[in-house]
C-alpha cells in the first residue's frame, strides 16, 4: 500500500469511533478480551479499528471473509503491540484468510530463513519477511475460544512478524538496548535448549524446540495465552517476554 493512502485509511479510522456491534463479537467469542482491563481494552480496540482499516484482506478458495472474521483476528493480532509502537507491525500489509488448513505443495523455504521443504505440508498459518500472513480461519476461531490450551495461531505468525522486523528470523525481536539483548539471548538460549529435555514440558509444545525462530512464536502463545502456567513453570523466560512485550498478562488472567 502506497504510504499516502495508508496514511488517510489511518486517519479516516482514527476519526471514527470504536463501532459498537464489535464488542459483542470479542466479547463471546474471545475469552481474553473479558479479562483485559479497561484501560487496555480501550487502546486494544483503538489499535483494532486502524488495523482492520489498513490492512488489506484477500480470502482464499471462495472463502467468505466477513467483517467479524477481520475483527477477531485483529484485536489478537494487535494485542501483541498493545504496549508497543505500532510501528512494529510496519511489514504487516496483507492478511490472507482460508477456510481451513492449508496444504503447501513443492519445494520451498519455509518461513523461517534457510530451511527448504518439499512434499504437501499442512499449516495453520504461516509469515513471510515483508510478505503476507496466511491464516486458517477455522483454527483462529477456535484458539481464540480456548485459550487454556495454550496456543493461538494468530498470535503465532504475528510474532514471527515481529522477530523479521530486523530481517532474520532468529527468535530475537529488535531490543532497546545491547544489554537487554543479550539477557534475552541468554534466557532464550537456554531455555530453547532444554525444552523436551524430560521427553516432555510442561508449558511449551515440542513445536517450540524446531528452530529459535519457532519457539518465540510458540513462547509468545502460551505468554498471552497461560501467563500464570508459564511464569510458575519458567520466570526467566516470562520476564524476559514481559520486558519484550512491556506488558505482564499475569497480572490480569482469570483462572482457568
Ligand atoms: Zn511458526
Amino acid at each position: 500500500m502506497f504510504g499516502t493512502k495508508r496514511r488517510r485509511l489511518q486517519r479516516e479510522a482514527f476519526e471514527q469511533p470504536f463501532p459498537e456491534h464489535w464488542r459483542p463479537i470479542l466479547s463471546s467469542n474471545w475469552p481474553l478480551w473479558n479479562s483485559l482491563t479497561d484501560e487496555a481494552r480501550e487502546r486494544l480496540e483503538e489499535l483494532t479499528k486502524v488495523f482492520v482499516a489498513e490492512r488489506r484482506w484477500e480470502s482464499a478458495r471462495g472463502f467468505e471473509l466477513t467483517e467479524p472474521m477481520k475483527v477477531l483476528i485483529a484485536a489478537q493480532a494487535c494485542l501483541l503491540i498493545l504496549e508497543l509502537d505500532e510501528d512494529y507491525f510496519r511489514h504487516v500489509s496483507v492478511i490472507i484468510v482460508h477456510p481451513t488448513t492449508v496444504v503447501l505443495q513443492g519445494p520451498r523455504a519455509s518461513d523461517i530463513s534457510g530451511m527448504v521443504s518439499d512434499g504437501p505440508q499442512p499449516i495453520l498459518g504461516q509469515a513471510t519477511d515483508r510478505g503476507p500472513v496466511v491464516l486458517a480461519w477455522d483454527a483462529v476461531a477456535f484458539d481464540a475460544r480456548h485459550p487454556a490450551r495454550g496456543q493461538n495461531v494468530v498470535f503465532h505468525e504475528f510474532a514471527h512478524k515481529l522477530d523479521m522486523l530486523d530481517g532474520t528470523v532468529d527468535g530475537t525481536p529488535p531490543m532497546p538496548d545491547e544489554a537487554t539483548r543479550q539477557r534475552w539471548v541468554k534466557v532464550c538460549t537456554r531455555e530453547f535448549k532444554s525444552v523436551g529435555d524430560d521427553g516432555w514440558d510442561p508449558v511449551l509444545r515440542d513445536y517450540a524446540a524446531t528452530n529459535p525462530g519457532e519457539f518465540f512464536a510458540v513462547a509468545t502463545e502460551v505468554f498471552f495465552t497461560r501467563p500464570e502456567a508459564l511464569r510458575d513453570a519458567k520466570v526467566d523466560l516470562y520476564e524476559v517476554l514481559a520486558n519484550f512485550y512491556r506488558q505482564d498478562p499475569s497480572s490480569t488472567a482469570t483462572p482457568g
